[in-house]
């Protein structure tokens, strides 16, 4: 079968593809520390491989990946003071966003999804498709639509109970836990150091920020919740639930009337 990955095509393959008009998908990263066990792309790995297995569902393609993302917070990616975090000001990520949705429309692409591996991306994900649309509409063109998610959004109750049989934290403070540590168990074994795999107990924040940041509440492993319960089989219930879900999604929002 054909690569979904646009990276592999050549022009000629991609000139072709677009003409069926299908879904592309750009997953959205960062370089953030994910702990001891998980390595710093974490956040692009884990989009990236659920963006392909949905994209094989859909007939659609893969953009390459956004590998950078905005500024890690303490209270959902542990902060951006630990080594390695590689952070965007958000100006650039809705810059570079806008920029790339702007070339795929350029090149005859109508249905893109912003796939987003990284929480603190998110209101620039919103900002960067706002103004690729006003740009499009400037240039009359209003039949391009966007639809951004983060996969973890799709997780049923029913799946989250097979995470989390003893209660489940918060998406935030489950920053290189249970769920993400699973998913890369099941896609990428070769990258997780199990023998590492942190056990701390979850952070607890007070309900407001403060600038410095406060770093005393984050563990020092930068691991926001234990994640010693994370198995490759949870990993691949999550994909075996989420990746049909977000297909059967996107068809529909892809189809229904927006106005
Ligand atoms: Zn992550």
């Amino acid at each position: 079968m054909a690569s979904t990955l646009i990276a592999d095509l050549t022009w000629y393959d991609f000139a072709e593809r677009v003409k069926e008009d299908p879904i592309v998908f750009l997953p959205i990263g960062s370089v953030e520390q994910h702990g001891p066990h998980l390595p710093l792309a974490t956040d692009t790995l884990l989009p990236l491989a659920v963006a392909q297995q949905v994209a094989d569902r859909v007939g659609g393609l893969v953009a390459p990946p956004v590998a950078y993302g905005y500024k890690s917070q303490p209270k959902s990616g542990g902060g951006n003071h630990f080594p390695g975090t590689l952070s965007l000001d958000a100006g650039v990520l809705i810059g570079l966003v806008r920029n790339i949705v702007n070339e795929l429309v350029r090149h005859g692409v109508r249905r893109i999804v912003l796939f987003d591996g990284h929480m603190e991306n998110q209101w620039f994900l919103v900002e960067a498709a706002d103004l690729a649309l006003r740009d499009q509409a400037m240039l009359g063109r209003t039949d391009v639509r966007i639809v951004k998610l983060g996969y973890w959004e799709f997780i049923t109750k029913a799946t989250e109970k097979v995470l989390f049989p003893d209660g489940f934290p918060s998406w935030e403070l489950e920053h290189a836990a249970v769920m993400e540590t699973s998913v890369m168990l099941h896609i990428r074994p070769d990258l997780v150091r199990e023998e590492l795999i942190p056990d701390d107990p979850a952070a607890d924040f007070p309900p407001y920020d403060i600038y410095p940041f406060d770093t005393r509440p984050i563990p020092p492993t930068g691991v926001l919740s234990s994640a010693k319960a994370a198995s490759a089989a949870k990993g691949e219930a999550v994909l075996a639930q989420v990746v049909p879900d977000i297909a059967d999604a996107l068809i529909k929002a892809f189809e229904a009337p927006t106005s």
